[in-house]
């Protein structure tokens, strides 16, 4: 290729992502505006996400995560309902206090409403049903507050619900309350997230919902074989209710054996990540902000770069699974310690669209993957 079209290619790929309705479907940005009150009006100097950056990288939506870590504020109770209360409320500050900027957002119109008129569409989900403090209502409450989407767990199990990240979720699914919950959430019109779940939750979701089913931010297992990401016969079962499987942008769960070097280099640097956190003298969250900054920094310099090429693999391979019509993208920025070396922040998405153009996706399968998909998922599950 000559210069001249590497330079042609570049503007075509500019130009069919500025077009295209980009939709992130997992950010932890909300923790960001609780714990460091940051302002995403200007350009960050650290983080994945300000409003400066999404432009740059053509973001017209991002739903926020609202993350409750049952270690720090509890598995259920008054202080996991405060956590997610206090993220929600931050988030629907965005919009009052700059309408210019954002616009809060439930709904597929909304989302295009928001892009016909320059602004960036803000939407909520629920990571880990903790927060519900397992009663239905809560379910009912969560939804009017502005929640379009829920994952039963995080990396915790609950009672009703298990988890990938833990040993009761290697044989726990759904039990009566579990199912209660994902029939509720269909009833209300709140997309039902299997990210994070165990393998028998996951199964239990699929079988138990009437609406398509989603996965928010993960990975392939057949690529990267952690529980957290997907098998085949999944991302099938998933692709069968309608749903769409968002790819995660984490090294840990797109680079094959990174996970296992990431494990090596946590075991070097834990008495560095300690001093950190015993250093800050902030509340839990600080705490937990200082070893995160540590664990990114030292992850850095420890462990091989990775492409966002790999992010497309992922793609490529639940495409050939089920087809154009159930792949989307969930990056989870600001809630990670690594990101791809070419895609450092929102503002470098372009890179991506640059890559599916390389592979050959035509322009009209490339709106499907960066947001088409998950908006004709939000049409038919929110009402
Ligand atoms: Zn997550």
């Amino acid at each position: 290729m000559t210069n001249t079209s590497e330079t042609a290619a570049a503007v075509d790929a500019l130009e069919i992502h500025r077009h295209a309705i980009v939709v992130d479907m997992h950010a932890d940005t909300a923790q960001r505006l609780v714990d460091e009150n940051v302002n995403l009006e200007v350009r960050l100097p650290d983080g994945h996400l300000d409003v400066v950056r999404a432009r740059e990288g053509g973001l017209d939506a991002q739903f926020f995560s609202i993350w409750v870590e049952p270690e720090l504020f509890g598995g259920g109770g008054p202080r996991a309902i405060k956590r997610a209360d206090v993220q929600i409320a931050a988030v629907r500050a965005l919009a009052e206090k700059h309408p210019e900027t954002w616009e809060l957002a439930t709904t597929a119109a909304d989302i295009r409403h928001a892009a016909a008129n320059g602004k960036i569409a803000a939407l909520m989900g629920l990571e880990g049903g903790y927060a519900i403090d397992e009663s239905i209502g809560n379910v009912d409450r969560y939804y009017q507050l502005g929640v379009r989407y829920m994952s039963p767990a995080w990396s915790v199990s609950l009672s009703w619900a298990g988890s990938s990240g833990d040993e009761a979720g290697k044989s726990r699914g759904l039990n009566d309350f579990g199912r209660q919950v994902v029939r509720e959430m269909n009833r209300l019109g709140m997309m039902v997230d299997v990210s994070h779940v165990s393998d028998p939750t996951f199964w239990d979701i699929v079988n138990t919902s009437t609406k398509p089913v989603i996965a928010t931010h993960s990975g392939c297992r057949a690529i990267t074989n952690v529980r957290r990401n997907l098998t085949d016969e999944m991302i099938v079962a998933l692709a069968k209710t309608g749903g769409v499987v968002n790819v995660i942008f984490y090294p840990e769960h797109i680079e094959p054996g990174w996970s296992d070097k990431k494990k090596k280099v946590d075991g070097e640097i834990e008495s560095l990540v300690r001093q950190a956190s015993e250093a800050e003298k902030g509340d839990a969250a600080h705490k937990k902000m200082a070893r995160d900054r540590v664990r990114a920094a030292e992850y850095l310099k420890r462990l091989p770069p990775v492409s966002s090429a790999r992010i497309v693999d992922h793609i490529d391979h639940i495409v050939k699974l089920a087809g154009i019509d159930h792949v989307g993208i969930g990056s989870d920025f600001d809630g990670v310690q690594a990101v791809p070396a070419d895609l450092k922040s929102v503002a470098d998405l372009p890179n991506l669209t640059k890559e599916l153009l390389r592979r050959g996706y035509s322009e009209s399968d490339i709106d499907k993957i960066l947001g088409g998909n998950m908006l004709r998922v939000m049409e038919e599950v929110i009402h």
